[in-house]
């Protein structure tokens, strides 16, 4: 019987599902599992697109298809919460399996505990990530390198390394410190975070700790609902289960260490380390917040930021005049304050930003003083009120 805690070492036992899947493809073979026992409508994952480059989500219903999501990309830099909330209705009459990384996981965490969210409909399949690769920047890096991109066939995060296969069973191994001392390699708001293994998921799969064979993925049993699906997978004979050696458990804790340790690095090479209240942080990126053109797209891609009637974007009272550019800093510290106890550094608001506004920075900040002053989590201390603790707990 499969209970929360469990770890195993596990592969598919289908070997097509086993050569084009991740780490032996167990998440791939648990999604068409899902689907062909009706344990959900739809599996919500992303597959290859024009290129690796190109990730796109995608909603399965048919367990045949399941195989186009296998395998990992790097650079797919989605939030899978913002599909769900806006797209899929908050999952209020579907039944959806959902590939997250720890930050999905988190923000579809922060919209259930607002009511966007039906937790019931939701089985979160969790994914370790070292962090993400922004798709244009890894191009030109890979130019700079002297790699055709169209000769990619793969690439992945391991031990530190970003490793690309190139066609003609070439390799290449970049460091990981040596890209980012260039400004070259992961997402900025990757760099900095802490959390590698999605623990607010119902499973976690990656490969930290696998240490027999590279055909295996280390899974981490981690809610009632994930010990089951678990459970039942493996004794239709889906999934081959192997508890994990200790060995294996100390190598994942290892790696799961060193990535935390370096994300710290980064926020105390990156944060700004203003002295004072949290919102204090505002006015040392003034400079950058005067380049908004008030698009709104920060506010659009933002899986926390869903209120369709939006004050921002009201023409009153006069300081969110929509035609004044750039917006009083009053624009953006309403933002700030909607999001400040819950920003997961998704990186979502950063990406899409016309102007470079460090946003993803800025709110990381600002949510990184109100933890400290508060011992609290987004995502993770999901026994905390929601919304607006702070600021009711602030008077
Ligand atoms: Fe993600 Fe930016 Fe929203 Fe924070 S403010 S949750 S980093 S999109
Ligand atoms: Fe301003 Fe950037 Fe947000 Fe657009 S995305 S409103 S430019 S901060």
């Amino acid at each position: 019987m499969v209970q929360i805690g469990d770890k195993f070492c596990s592969n598919a036992a289908d070997p097509l599902i086993v050569e084009k899947g991740e780490s032996g493809g167990s998440l791939t073979a648990l999604y068409k599992f899902l689907l062909e026992e009706g344990i959900v409508d739809a599996v919500l994952a992303v597959k290859r697109g024009a290129d690796i480059y190109d990730a796109v989500p995608v909603l399965i219903d048919n367990p045949e298809d399941v195989i186009e999501s296998a395998g990992a990309l790097h650079c797919g830099t989605l939030n899978m919460a913002v599909i769900i909330e806006k797209y899929l209705r908050g999952a209020f009459d579907i039944k959806i399996a959902v590939t997250t990384k720890p930050c999905d996981a988190m923000a579809i965490n922060e919209l259930i505990k607002r009511g966007r969210i039906v937790r019931k409909n939701i089985i979160m399949l969790g994914i370790n990530c070292g962090g993400t690769l922004p798709p244009v920047p890894t191009i030109k890096m890979l130019k700079s390198y002297g790699i055709n991109q169209d000769m990619v066939l793969n690439e992945e995060i391991s031990k530190g390394k970003f490793i690309i296969e190139i066609e003609g069973n070439e390799r290449k191994e970049i460091s990981i410190d040596e890209l980012e001392e260039e400004d070259k390699g992961r997402r900025e708001n990757c760099r900095r975070c802490e959390f590698n293994i999605p623990r607010t998921a119902d499973l976690a799969f990656g490969n930290w700790g696998v240490i027999d064979s590279p055909k295996n993925s280390f899974i981490e049993v981690l809610t009632d609902t994930g010990a089951e699906i678990l459970d039942k997978a493996s004794n239709k004979g889906v999934l081959r289960l192997k508890k994990a050696s200790a060995d294996g458990i100390m190598v994942r804790e290892k790696i799961d260490k060193i990535m935390v340790n370096q994300a710290k690095k980064w926020q105390e090479k990156m944060f700004s380390h203003v002295e004072g209240e949290f919102l204090a942080v505002l006015f040392k990126y003034d400079a950058d917040l005067s380049r908004c053109i008030k698009c709104f797209a920060c506010k659009d891609s933002c899986p926390i930021c869903y209120c369709s009637d939006c004050s921002l974007k009201s023409e009153i009272p006069e300081w969110v005049n929509n035609a004044e550019v750039p917006p009083k800093p009053l624009f953006h510290m309403e933002r700030l304050m909607h999001m400040a106890d819950s920003c997961i550094n998704c990186g979502q608001c950063e990406d899409v930003c016309p102007a470079d506004i460090p946003l993803s920075k800025i709110s990381h900040e600002i949510n990184s003083k109100l933890r400290e002053m508060f011992d609290y989590t987004p995502g993770i201390d999901d026994e905390l009120p929601p919304f607006s603790y702070f600021l009711i707990k602030r008077g």
